[in-house]
């Protein structure tokens, strides 16, 4: 049995029994039931639907079309036949178009917040930061749009004038997880259209409302029908990305999502060789350095592992403490955990919300019971939370964690924090880098050279030193090893959408 020595502050707020009042939208048509394809408002050709959950309460928020192959294949079609004119449009009008996109996205912040909240349970605060974080790869990739450069190349043969041009990869299938309905939808089509490629976006069956409040701000933006087309699927899942993957009119499929999924999307392309981009699953080692300040990196810890109840891909996995500061780190990190208030996203001052399915509570359920039984000693949480609903998880910081714990090997994806304490720098770059997987790692130290050493060493393809939070349009997100390939974000985010031709004219 688990005994915790202290409980996270619960907030029941506003609501009883379970119940928590929706704020309304302020512009109600951005709540769809049908998904946008073509330029048009569709269900599904079988008519059939599926329902969509509120995390925090387990309510029915809505229905969406369960779209199969048939109607993916339609949507396929409608891209095809938009990128012709789509992909000769020129940067200029591209980069009009997303700037639009970003500003009603910016208008729109609230609504969009409030849904992302309604379908994922993030706090509202969160919300709006994901709203923003969002609608900056349309800002920034509006600003790449016509900056597609090509080079010209002295040629070694004479006579010969080489030179390159960038040109759109064509039809893309889009993949994308529940933990940022918004973001992770925007951070893969604004590249795309900033290139000149046209989409079908396979929205996640968890968090379909907020890609069809973005379909509709794409409508209004006057982005051309067809471009960006949607895909809504619960239970026909498999078969949307089975039918994305073997089209031969899809050259690109990009795909944000645990990293057994993309090993089997990798398998299926193989037939049609697909140009492929996967941000997958992490398991991001956070180490503390006895030379470290110790409030910098306690609030680094704090976000890194906290923000979305620990459902986020960079979140901070394993914990590692050299043991001259491990004590002290334990008291401040847990201390500012039971300041957390757990509830409703919808409710004021409340800092962390449910998570998305029971399925995710039983996973941290797993991993803190198997970390008690070798030995681990629970600091506060380490409970579910009933009295909330079904899908909440006490906030959980473990001690004394080792090796063998599932913890360490898998990714958490939940509110819980284990603190392994380690003795050299040689012995936590090993434990760190022993992962399969390699997304983020973070660090904190104040010794210059370590800082150099330990950010080239660790094994990830995103280090934060004396931060806890990397995320930035501007900067190149993406992982190495099992965490996939391709980066997003950035100058190379739309080179991923992009071939280079290579032209020689010859007979000068
Ligand atoms: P998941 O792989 O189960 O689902 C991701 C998406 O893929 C969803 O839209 C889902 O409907 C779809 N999907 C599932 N099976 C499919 C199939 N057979 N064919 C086609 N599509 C399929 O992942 P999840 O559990 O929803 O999301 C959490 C995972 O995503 C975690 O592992 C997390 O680390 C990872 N993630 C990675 C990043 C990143 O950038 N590296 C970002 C966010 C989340």
């Amino acid at each position: 049995h688990i005994h915790p020595t202290n409980h996270p502050r619960i907030l029941r707020a506003s609501y009883a029994s379970m119940e928590h009042s929706v704020p309304p939208l302020s512009d109600k048509s951005l709540l769809k039931n049908q998904t946008y394809v073509n330029g048009r408002w569709i269900d599904a050709k079988s008519g059939k639907t599926f329902e969509v959950h509120d995390p925090a309460t387990g309510k029915l928020i809505g229905t969406m079309p369960e779209m199969d192959a048939e109607d993916t294949e339609e949507a396929i079609k409608a891209a095809a036949a938009a990128l012709p004119s789509f992909s000769k449009t020129t940067g200029r009008e591209r980069s009009k178009m997303l700037r639009k996109w970003y500003d009603l996205m910016v208008e729109n912040a609230d609504d969009i917040a409030k849904l992302i909240t309604w379908e994922n349970g993030k706090p509202m605060a969160d919300a709006k930061g994901e709203v923003s974080y969002a609608a900056n790869f349309f800002e920034w990739f509006s600003e790449e749009a016509p900056r597609t450069y090509g080079d010209v190349i002295p040629a070694t043969v004479p006579g010969n004038r080489v030179y390159t041009m960038k040109q759109p990869v064509g039809v893309c299938g889009l993949i994308t997880p529940w933990n940022f309905p918004a973001a992770m939808i925007t951070r893969k089509i604004g590249p795309a259209l900033a290139a000149g490629c046209t989409v079908v976006a396979k929205s996640p069956g968890e968090t379909p409302f907020t890609a069809a409040a973005l379909a509709e701000l794409a409508h209004r933006a006057g982005i051309p029908p067809g471009v960006v087309n949607i895909v809504t699927a619960m239970k026909n899942t498999a078969e949307v990305g089975s039918t994305l993957t073997a089209s031969n009119t899809i050259k690109k499929v990009s795909f944000t999502g645990s990293t057994g999924v993309g090993k089997l999307l990798m398998k299926q392309s193989a037939d049609t060789l697909k140009k492929l981009s996967f941000e997958l699953g992490g398991n991001a080692p956070f180490i503390v350095f006895d030379d470290a300040d110790l409030d910098v990196a306690v609030a680094g810890a704090i976000a890194s592992k906290f923000r979305s109840s620990g459902q986020t891909c960079v979140c901070a996995n394993r914990l590692y403490i050299q043991k001259g500061i491990y004590d002290k780190f334990a008291e401040a990190f847990t201390a500012k955990v039971k300041n957390f208030k757990v509830g409703s996203g919808y409710a004021e001052g409340v800092t962390h919300g449910p998570l998305i399915h029971d399925r995710a509570v039983s996973k941290v359920e797993a991993h803190v019971q198997d970390a008690v039984k070798q030995g681990g000693k629970v600091l506060v949480g380490g409970q579910k939370m009933p009295d909330l609903g079904s899908n909440y998880y006490q906030p959980t910081v473990i001690r004394d964690m080792t090796d063998k714990m599932a913890l360490k090997n898998e990714e958490t994806f939940g509110p819980v924090a284990g603190l392994f304490p380690f003795d050299t720098e040689a012995e936590v770059v090993e434990q760190a880098n022993s992962a399969e997987v390699g997304l983020a790692g973070y660090f904190f130290s104040k010794d210059v050279q370590r800082c150099y050493r330990v950010a080239e060493a660790l094994e990830v393809g995103m280090v934060g030193i004396n931060t806890g939070l990397i995320s930035d349009p501007a900067a190149p997100f993406g992982g190495i090893k099992h965490s996939g390939f391709g980066r997003e974000g950035s100058r190379l985010g739309i080179e991923e959408y992009m071939i280079t031709k290579m032209i020689t004219l010859g007979g000068m």
